[in-house]
């Protein structure tokens, strides 16, 4: 943030960033930096003064029979007379205009007489001229008592693109070029190059012209973000993207951003482009006329308009497609990890969880139990003679039982109970809350369920497996962690091979250890 004092007694210029030393320095020093002639200079004093009137304008104008005609017909051309009455006198002129208006032209008239206009000012120009009529209509909607000044800060607004020009004349070439740059693109490739861009140039040149500080920090705004609470800046800085879409060779692409900006800022919403478009082309010819400017050929608005809106919605059309595809994306992704996580817990062959997922879910119950003091009882399962059957029917026989086996378990289960795969052909239960007792009825009905289903069939002949059975119950033995439990159900389970098999020994009951 940089503060300059400037001739203006209110107020001070505030630039967004530093002006760079070395570049003020070069400015200072540039010898064709656009200056103004004295009866510019004379209305600049003017309008610093305490009272600044239309005639004291029109007292210093006379003195310049160029500038006079020139204010005359700007005056008598369609943008500023309502009336047919046709003004002759510098003072009727300058009346017509207004103070603002006034300065603006005077400004812009002696800026463009200084110097020979190549392509590029003129193309300079015309976006400023664009721009400043654009500018004036939004204000007239918006903020109707700044029309004036909001026309002429739009007029100026790029002043600071001529003295960048005038100054560095080899950054130039590849900077200011007729192949455009966006007028984004050209602010930041000055930043690069000269720590500022041009609205900060132009607000300090104006400054040291003398101009209104209010006039030369409206020039600085230019660039700076939207700003909804101030609606005299918002109308120069929408005024811009205007001009750029009248002179852009798609305009109809470039009218695209413009609608989305005003769609976007409360207040311009509810601007009518079309109206606005209609306004430009109107009093562009007489504009550019007064400033001996040839003006670019006019656009036919309605089928412009028509074809940006066909584009936006074209465009928003795509948009949501792309939104579509991206969330069908994002739910089958979803739905892909999903997937990868349950089978992650799952055991293949019998579909219950596996041992990681048993032993996790044992962990965080075992933890819960104990900050809430509850229950929960484990269930050990180990198929008797497995080996043997395997050996008797074979590999594939087995899976068969484990994977029968493994429904039987799944189905006799109640919702909050997990049975999984310990490994091999030994399985487990989690019996959340219940105590051993229950445990102990839901093991007999998994040895009911074994002596009534066969778990395969061996041509014809029905296959009946019986399982040994080891329970512990977590309130039961002070265990200190998940394993001790299963420890405990294991050697239950052991008990019961130990003892001939097809049983269940509850830890701590007699005869189990
Ligand atoms: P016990 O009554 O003492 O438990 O005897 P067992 O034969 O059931 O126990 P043992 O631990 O001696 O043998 C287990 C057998 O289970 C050996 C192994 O080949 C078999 N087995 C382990 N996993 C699978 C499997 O995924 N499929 C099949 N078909 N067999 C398996
Ligand atoms: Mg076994
Ligand atoms: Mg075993």
């Amino acid at each position: 943030m940089q503060v300059i004092q400037v001739k203006d007694n209110s107020k001070d210029l505030v630039l967004v960033t530093e002006l760079p030393p070395f570049l003020v320095a070069d400015l200072i020093k540039c010898p064709s930096l656009p200056t103004l002639p004295s009866v510019a200079i004379k209305i600049l004093k003017i309008a610093r003064s305490e009272n600044p009137s239309v005639n004291d304008y029109a007292n210093a104008i006379e003195h310049d029979p160029a500038l006079t005609m020139r204010i005359i017909t700007l005056a008598n051309s369609a943008f500023f007379s309502r009336t047919p009455t046709r003004v002759s006198a510098c003072s009727e002129a300058t009346a017509r205009l207004g103070l603002d208006t006034t300065l603006a032209a005077v400004m812009s008239f002696s800026l463009l007489q200084n110097k020979g206009i190549d392509a590029y000012y003129q193309r300079v120009w015309m976006r400023s001229i664009i721009a400043s009529l654009a500018a004036r209509q939004l204000a007239i909607n918006l903020c109707p008592d700044m029309a004036g000044q909001v026309f002429t800060a739009s007029l100026l607004q790029d002043i600071g693109i001529i003295a960048l020009r005038e100054t560095y004349p080899k950054d130039s070439n590849t900077l200011y070029t007729e192949e455009a740059l966006s007028h984004r693109q050209l602010s930041e490739s000055e930043q690069r190059l000269f720590g500022c861009d041009h609205s900060q140039v132009g607000a300090w040149l104006a400054a040291k012209w003398g101009v209104p500080v209010a006039l030369a920090q409206r020039i600085c705004d230019s660039h700076s973000e939207y700003d909804i609470a101030s609606p005299d800046k918002l109308c120069v800085q929408l005024s811009g993207p205007i001009a750029d879409a009248w002179l852009s060779s798609h305009p109809a692409q470039s009218l695209v951003t413009v609608i989305r900006e005003f769609e976007t800022y409360q207040g311009a919403h509810t601007i009518s482009l079309r109206l606005l478009l209609e306004n430009i082309k109107q009093q562009l010819p007489a504009l550019a006329d007064m400033l001996q400017m040839v003006a670019p050929p006019l656009l036919d608005n309605e089928s412009l308009l028509s074809e940006a809106q066909q584009l936006l919605f074209k465009q928003t059309l795509q948009l949501n497609a792309r939104l579509e595809s991206q969330q069908a994306e994002l739910a089958s992704l979803r739905q892909r990890q999903d997937e990868l996580e349950e089978r992650s817990r799952t055991d293949r062959l019998t579909g219950l969880a596996n041992r990681a997922w048993l032993e996790e879910q044992l962990q965080k119950r075992f933890l819960l139990c104990q900050e809430q003091s509850l229950i929960m009882s484990v269930v050990f399962i180990d198929l008797d003679h497995f080996k043997k059957l395997n050996d008797k029917y074979g590999h594939q026989l087995g899976d068969q039982v484990l994977e029968r086996f493994g429904k039987a378990l799944q189905a006799l289960i109640r919702e909050g109970d997990l049975a999984g795969r310990w490994g091999g052909e030994e399985f487990l239960v989690i019996l959340p809350d219940e105590d051993a007792r229950a445990a102990q009825v839901f093991a007999k009905r998994i040895a009911q369920r074994l002596e009534k289903t066969p778990m395969a069939h061996n041509a014809q002949e029905p296959i009946h497996v019986s399982v040994s059975i080891g329970i512990a119950c977590l309130d039961d033995g002070g265990f200190g962690s998940a394993d001790e439990l299963i420890d405990a159900a294991d050697k239950c389970m052991y008990f019961i091979k130990r003892t001939g098999r097809g049983g269940i020994a509850v830890y701590g009951e007699r005869g189990a250890q």
